[in-house]
Order: C-alpha cells, then sequence, then structure tokens
C-alpha cells in the first residue's frame, strides 16, 4: 500500500501584517493551585456556543454576546484557589468510579497502588514482592522499593519520580463537566504559526483520561507546537453532538487567536469524536468570511471507529448505564460513514492502531478507517502493530512519528523557516510531496 500523492498545504488564516501573536488569555484558574512550577498554572478558554447557552447557564463573567465564541471570565487574583467546583460524578460515589478514571496507581502526590493502598518504602527481599508493576523490573534483594502491604504491589525507585497526574479532586478534566472549554498551561500557546493540535482525551463519552490531556499537551509544546486539551460535555447529560459542537468551537476558538494550521488529536472515543467531526467538512453553508471549523489533520491513537461494541450491555462499558445506554443511537448513527461508506470524509490523517487491543483491535477500528482513507486517496501514516493493550497513552513509540509527520505537514518550528521562505517567495508554493504508508 504504497502511493506517492502530492497536497496543497492549506493554512489557516491569511496573514495579517503587523498583528501581534496574542493567543488572548482568557481565564486563569488556578486549579492545580498546589503546582510547583510556576508556568503550569492552567489557563482555561472557555468555549461557548449558542446552543449550550441555552441549554444550560453556567457561571460566565460575562453574558455571551451572538456568535461570539469566547466567554471572557473575571480574572482569578494569583494565587486564589481552584475554581474547580463541580466534578462530574459526586464525591460519594467516588469510591465507585471506574478503575480506568479513579487512577490511584497514578493520581495525586501520594504513592498508591491499583486498589488505593498507599505505598510504603522498603526493601525488596525477593520472596514477598514481585517485580516493578509499572515497568517491570525485578530488582534485586535490598535495593529499596515501594511497596503495599495489603496486596503486594510496588514501583522501583525510578518509576516512583515520575510525573503524577492531577488527584481527582484537581483534575480539571474531571470537573465543570458543563463547561466545554481549552485547557492548557499558560506556555501551551507561545509559537507564533507553529501550528496548534487540539488534544481530545478518551474516556468512552463518559469521562476524560488524564493521562491523554495535559501531559499530551505538554509533549507537544516541548517539540514547538502549541497545544490545548478540549473539555468536551459528556454523557450522560450531554449527547456525542454536543461534544462535536464543542470540538466544533474549540476549532474556530484556535483559528481566531492561534496563526497556523489546526490539527485535532484524539484517544480512543476521543479519537471516534475527532474522526466524527471530520465527516461535517465542508457541509455547513458559510460566509466568505467565516472562519473554517474543519481541521486541517487528524491524529487518532487507538481510535473507536466502529461503534457496534456501544449496543451490547456487555461491552460498551458505561459506568452510569442506565443513563448513557439512552445515548447510543446517536453514537451509532454516523457509524456506516466512518467505516467508509457514503458520506465518509476526513483530512489528512496519522492513525495509530493495536493488533493486541483489546477494546479497540486493529482490524476492526484502525483497519477499515485506512481502507476508507485509501480509497479516497486522503494521505495518512498508519501505525499498525503489537502495541499491547489499549490506553497507552503517549507509550509505545508512535510520537516520535507523528512530530515528525506534524512537521512535515506544516506544524512546528520548522515551518516557521517555510513560512519565511513563502513570504519571500521562494517556498515550495504550498506543495508537499509526500510518500504514504
Ligand atoms: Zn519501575
Ligand atoms: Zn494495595
Amino acid at each position: 500500500m504504497r502511493a506517492s500523492r502530492r497536497y496543497t498545504a492549506r493554512h489557516a488564516t491569511a496573514k495579517r501584517p503587523g498583528e501581534p501573536f496574542s493567543p488572548i488569555a482568557v481565564s486563569y484558574a488556578s486549579l492545580h493551585g498546589g503546582s510547583k512550577r510556576a508556568s503550569s498554572r492552567l489557563q482555561e478558554f472557555r468555549l461557548c456556543t449558542s446552543k449550550l447557552k441555552v441549554r444550560t447557564a453556567f457561571r460566565c463573567g460575562r453574558k455571551c454576546k451572538g456568535s461570539k465564541a469566547v466567554c471572557a471570565l473575571p480574572k482569578v487574583p494569583k494565587g486564589s484557589k481552584a475554581v474547580c467546583t463541580q466534578p462530574k460524578v459526586p464525591k460519594g460515589q467516588w469510591p465507585w468510579l471506574p478503575s480506568w478514571i479513579a487512577l490511584h496507581a497514578r493520581r495525586g502526590s501520594l504513592r498508591k497502588c491499583w486498589e488505593g493502598h498507599q505505598l510504603k518504602l522498603d526493601r525488596q527481599d525477593g520472596r514477598k514482592f514481585g517485580g516493578c508493576q509499572n515497568c517491570g523490573w525485578q530488582a534485586p534483594s535490598g535495593t529499596p522499593i515501594h511497596a503495599c502491604h495489603e496486596c503486594k504491589w510496588t514501583l522501583c525507585i525510578s518509576c516512583s519520580l515520575q510525573p503524577r497526574l492531577p488527584a481527582l479532586k484537581d483534575d480539571p478534566l474531571f470537573h465543570e463537566p458543563h463547561c466545554p472549554s481549552l485547557l492548557g498551561y499558560s506556555g501551551s500557546v507561545k509559537y507564533p504559526r507553529a501550528g496548534t493540535v487540539i488534544i481530545c482525551p478518551g474516556g468512552n463519552y463518559e469521562f476524560l483520561c488524564p493521562h491523554e490531556g495535559m501531559p499530551v499537551a505538554d509533549f507537544f509544546n516541548r517539540h514547538g507546537i502549541n497545544a490545548l486539551v478540549l473539555r468536551y460535555r459528556l454523557l450522560p447529560n450531554y449527547s456525542p453532538q454536543d461534544a462535536i459542537d464543542d470540538l466544533t468551537a474549540a476549532v474556530k476558538f484556535v483559528r481566531r487567536c492561534c496563526k497556523g494550521p489546526v490539527a485535532a488529536l484524539g484517544f480512543s472515543a476521543g479519537g471516534h469524536l475527532v474522526a466524527s467531526h471530520a465527516l461535517h467538512r465542508g457541509s455547513e453553508t458559510k460566509k466568505s468570511n467565516d472562519l473554517r471549523t474543519d481541521v486541517d489533520a487528524q491524529i487518532l491513537i487507538y481510535p473507536g471507529i466502529d461503534p457496534k461494541d456501544w449496543k451490547h450491555p456487555d461491552k460498551c462499558g458505561f459506568y452510569d448505564y442506565d443513563k448513557c445506554f439512552a445515548h447510543v443511537p446517536a453514537l451509532l448513527k454516523n457509524g456506516s460513514e466512518l467505516l467508509g461508506g457514503r458520506g465518509f470524509s476526513a483530512p489528512p490523517t496519522f492513525i495509530v492502531s493495536s493488533t493486541k487491543d483489546e477494546v479497540c483491535p486493529a482490524n476492526k477500528h484502525g483497519d477499515p478507517y485506512v481502507k476508507a482513507l485509501r480509497r479516497r486517496r486522503i494521505p495518512y501514516v498508519y501505525m499498525r502493530g503489537n502495541f499491547g493493550g489499549h490506553g497507552f497513552g503517549l507509550g509505545r513509540g508512535w510520537t516520535d512519528s507523528c512530530i515528525a509527520w506534524l512537521h512535515k505537514r506544516g506544524f512546528g518550528p520548522k515551518c516557521q523557516y517555510i513560512h519565511h521562505l513563502e513570504a519571500k517567495g521562494m517556498g515550495p508554493s504550498g506543495h508537499i510531496h509526500r510518500r504514504e504508508d
């Protein structure tokens, strides 16, 4: 499956000379009030579609005016604590949250085992404790380790020093479920014209996985690409269409404030959301000065493409089954389009699918999607292989290829040189040759 293809590099907005690069700092929400890094102050850009305004009343600093997609909140003074008010699930029910969202072993400052018991500093004795649950290393006897005395869960010292995810009470992705927002640190949007990636974490449309959010934005920032995390609205209070509307509003917002191309990245159900959003490409009628709401590229990491599993009570995986199951018809609605039927549409795509993924295996999800891309001669890169089970986030080695692919599509610092050449009439005139794999 190799073909060479030419495509026109499209840039999000025309250059307006002399216009300063300003990512419109709308509001500061010190959700990470306790964070040590000064630059890690979380910025929250609230998106507010007209639909949302009708359906819910949420705390908004200023009245939303018509189609204006940004609601300016009053600035939270430096040092003040948390705007994080309403959790997705009431606190009393947290002990019953699914393990992949409770994430005891990865959240909060206290090191805990998967069951939520606190780990204690101990020494490997070779009998009581097994290998590190994270990296598998079997430390020699006498080596200091962190261990759970109840379930014998262990963590090597090196793994115990890895960055932790925010505790449930501090997780911005677990709060304010009625307010779709773009989240980023103060440095998340700082590279002029380097392009922006909008990250849609997975979580079965019911939650947002923290390891598929801010750490991913951080990763792209370190590679000179702007990145923001979309906190889209979730089941059961909102429909999948609301999530698509939120992504549309996010693209509009980014096109308004950040120059350069825009990509959407989705993990798992977030991948389903990004691919579903792409089906609407070019379908809307708009005036000439309207901002484009489609993206220039999409990145789908272990995406859920075939919605069939949501039909099965045993496989749908909903926490609030009774309420969420009512939304299944809406999730199934565009199934045939996503699988390559009439109405399929997608931008250039980077897709990763694991053959050993028990939730979204490559043969049921990645393969039919790539087949549809190939049939329509849409450029793509498909990383298919045994990358292990579902939910590996930034792991398993896809990230370097993804950055290289984004650079070729006009993202990142490298392209600023191309912009400079183009401005002088010396550039590649918007044409890049790309070989597909
Ligand atoms: Zn380890
Ligand atoms: Zn334990």
